[in-house]
């Protein structure tokens, strides 16, 4: 188990993370969350041993994490974390750079989770191919893999498929957590992307402020944001007196209501339209089924 206890850091003065507390269990899927600058990639540093803290501790079981004033050699062998600028050799192959780190197998075993580690990252027509010329998705896909090689027990991801296109993202996604959990490695994951975290985290923490302003499920979450900055993650809502925060989702077009609102403009969504009316003067979003012309009146009520 992860603990992160009563943690403070800033790079100087101005503290850039406040009495930071949460708990990671074994093969636990862990998401944070916060608006860029935020402090996510540093509390993942924190978490590795790349700077000493301010206050607090973070331990892994028994072991404390300590800080480059303590430890000579940043990282540990149970802990892998694949940094937003992953560093990679590039003029070695994909299966050279994953296979790197299995030196203490047997040459066929070694082969062997290479191609596994290749499979899960779906990198399998790139295996021969020198890093130098992937894209910086199919390096991020290395990195990731390369990460898993050694087995780590817990391993930090920060903004993992933020390279890599929409084709290839959803299936990314399944196939690198499920790996986790099939071998129960506990993973902490920083990220702006609500798809990183709707369906894989068991849990997910929003950072503002320094401080951690929320910490429970996703769908905990998802449906009591309590605040807009949480509601904003996940959808396009709206703030409404007196329903408070609205979903554009939970608010439907009708044939009559008391909350009558002009159309603004319509904007296709895929599965829907999102609508965008005039509603006391101020800006609401509305999902329906159809576009609807600019300057019509329309009504709508709030879902049960
Ligand atoms: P996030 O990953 O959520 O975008 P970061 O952890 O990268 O946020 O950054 C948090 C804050 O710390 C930002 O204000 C950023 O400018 C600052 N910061 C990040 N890295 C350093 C550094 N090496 N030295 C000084 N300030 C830094
Ligand atoms: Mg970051």
């Amino acid at each position: 188990m992860l603990q992160v206890k009563h943690v403070s850091f800033g790079y100087s003065e101005t503290k850039i993370l406040k009495a930071i507390d949460f708990k990671v269990k074994a093969g636990e899927n862990l998401a944070v969350i916060g608006e860029s600058g935020s402090g996510k990639s540093t509390l993942l540093k924190l978490i590795y041993g790349e700077y000493d803290l301010n206050k607090g501790q973070i331990f892994w079981n028994d072991e404390e994490i300590l800080g480059p004033k303590y430890n000579l050699v940043i990282g540990y062998d149970f802990m892998k974390y694949v940094s937003q600028e992953f560093d990679l050799m590039p003029f070695t192959s994909v299966e050279d750079n994953i296979g790197k780190y299995l030196s203490r197998f047997y040459p066929e075993e070694k082969e062997k989770r290479t191609a596994e580690l290749i499979k899960v990252v779906e990198l399998e027509a790139f295996a021969k191919t020198k890093v130098k010329l992937l894209s910086g998705g199919q390096k991020q896909r290395v990195a990731i893999a390369r990460a898993l090689a050694k087995e780590p027990e817990i391993l930090l991801l920060d903004e993992p498929f933020s390279h890599i296109d929409n084709f290839k993202k959803q299936s990314l996604r399944r196939s690198v957590f499920k790996h986790l959990k099939e071998n129960n490695i506990a993973c902490i994951v920083a990220t702006h992307d609500k798809n990183d975290v709707l369906g894989f985290a068991d849990e997910m923490i929003v950072l503002h402020h320094s401080k951690i302003i929320a910490k429970n499920t996703p769908q905990h979450l998802y449906n009591n944001p309590e605040l807009p900055l949480i509601a904003s993650f996940f959808s396009e809502f709206n703030v409404i007196e007196p329903f408070g925060i609205v979903y554009a989702h939970q608010l439907k077009i009708v044939e009559q209501s008391d909350l009558k609102a002009d159309v603004k403009a319509s904007y296709f969504n895929g599965n829907s339209w999102l609508i965008e009316v005039d509603f006391n003067s101020e800006s609401i979003f509305i999902e329906n089924e159809n576009e609807i012309q600019k300057n019509s009146t329309i009504y709508f009520k709030t879902e049960n």
